[in-house]
């Protein structure tokens, strides 16, 4: 799309609004058992798609691309990257 000059964006784009989440081939699985809370996962995860939940860590499926960087960087094993059933 071509923007002409002097034209205005009425309308910015928003992460919010479009959920990635259906680009997923895998998806990360966390094991509550396994899981230590450490937060490393979240720190990591590059779409902000994990939540800091009450017993373990939470995966945000809307936006959640599966790069599986959090299972990669989980020192405990606790996600498990399967594959995306549609
Ligand atoms: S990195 Fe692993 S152990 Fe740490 S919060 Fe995430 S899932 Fe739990
Ligand atoms: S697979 Fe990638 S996008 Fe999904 S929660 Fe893990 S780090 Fe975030």
């Amino acid at each position: 799309m071509k923007i002409s000059i002097g034209a205005r964006v009425e309308e910015a784009g928003s992460s919010i609004k479009y959920k990635t989440g259906g680009w997923r081939s895998y998806r990360p699985v966390v094991n509550k058992d396994k899981c230590t809370k450490c937060w490393l996962c979240y720190k990591y995860c590059p779409d902000a798609a994990i939540e800091k939940g009450k017993d373990c860590a939470v995966i945000d499926y809307d936006y959640c691309k599966g790069c599986g960087v959090c299972a990669k960087e989980c020192k405990f094993e606790a996600i498990e990257m399967v594959p995306e059933v549609k």
